[in-house]
């Protein structure tokens, strides 16, 4: 037998708060991309849903002081066709780009997608690249988490506590880098088995920034620190990038699976951070 459902569409993020606050056990709605798919299954149960799609303030894509602002209602679709997120940060709209076919795209959003923190999702290794920071809201308080350091938590397991809305994420961008984003799966536009998003900047012929972020890998995204302090002071030659990759692919942890050796996929990390260096390497002006 079906179970009743009660159903919340707030107008407002402080109506959203409120219900949240007092519904607990509510469920958040979005894009229904990973929600479908998890009450189809049996994972969740739907009894009280609130429903964040009229909150019409969540869905701002803009650029102000060095930021760009996205609010968590920006579907895949909107960040790949702004023109805002192309101009600013190119990364971000190739990587909505490679999210699975445009039906989910046109529905699946940007906070359902960190909320979520599934390990192979395709803006998490260009978030923690990037030094992006989550923030969110509950009826109290405001909240930020630095994707870097504080926000991936887990296997599908976010730092946003269970009275808090992500409201919006906050990315610097820099117009003098570059950037590179690969990815592997099974078929094109399917989750990754391994993704990797890279930022280069260079002065005077140095590399002077390098960020690698790799993931559907692990858990969570990884950092490949030693693989970026490598770069740092070189001029970036074939040869030492080759040797970065080759660190990302030492450094990496990888997850074995019943489809997927380690042997292979940490391999992947390392073939893939090489494209995505040179690809950063080959957009600087
Ligand atoms: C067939 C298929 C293929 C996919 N392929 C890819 C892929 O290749 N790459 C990729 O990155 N993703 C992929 N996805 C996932 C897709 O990107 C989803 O859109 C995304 O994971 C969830 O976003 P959503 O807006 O649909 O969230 P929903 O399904 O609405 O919600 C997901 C979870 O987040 C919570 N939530 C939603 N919004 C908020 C909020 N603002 N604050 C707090 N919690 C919130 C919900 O309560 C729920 O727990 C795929 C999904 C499907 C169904």
């Amino acid at each position: 037998m079906l179970s009743e459902t009660t159903y919340h569409r707030p107008n407002s993020l402080d109506q959203a708060c409120n219900l949240l606050s007092e519904n607990p056990d509510a469920i958040l709605l979005s894009g229904c991309q990973s929600l479908g798919l998890l009450s189809k299954e049996g994972i969740v149960s739907l009894d009280t849903i609130i429903d964040l799609n009229r909150i019409s303030e969540l869905r701002e894509i803009s650029y102000k002081n060095g930021s760009l602002y996205i609010g968590a209602l920006a579907t895949h679709r909107d960040i790949e066709t702004s023109q805002t997120v192309q101009t600013h940060l190119p990364l971000l709209s190739t990587a909505a780009k490679q999210i699975a076919d445009v039906q989910i795209r046109n529905a699946g959003t940007i906070g359902g997608t960190c909320a979520y923190a599934d390990p192979t999702a395709d803006y998490p290794p260009v978030l923690m690249a990037t030094n992006a920071t989550v923030h969110s809201r509950s009826t109290t308080e405001s909240f930020e988490y630095s994707t870097r350091d504080s926000f991936f938590v887990d296997y599908y397991e976010s730092a946003i506590g269970p009275e808090e809305i992500i409201t919006s994420i906050t990315i610097p961008v820099s117009k003098d880098a570059g950037f590179g984003f690969e990815k592997l799966a099974y078929r094109k536009n399917d989750r990754a088995i391994v993704n990797v998003a890279t930022i280069l900047e260079t002065k005077k012929g140095m590399c002077t920034r390098s960020d690698i972020c790799v993931a559907g890998v692990w858990d969570t995204p990884l950092i490949a620190n030693e693989a970026m302090n490598s770069l740092l002071g070189t001029q970036l030659t074939d040869d030492d990038l080759s040797r970065a990759s080759e660190m990302s692919q030492e450094e990496i942890l990888v997850c074995d699976d019943p489809l997927i050796s380690v042997e292979y996929r940490s391999a992947m990390v390392g073939v893939l951070t090489k494209k995505a260096l040179k690809t950063a390497r080959g957009d600087l002006s």
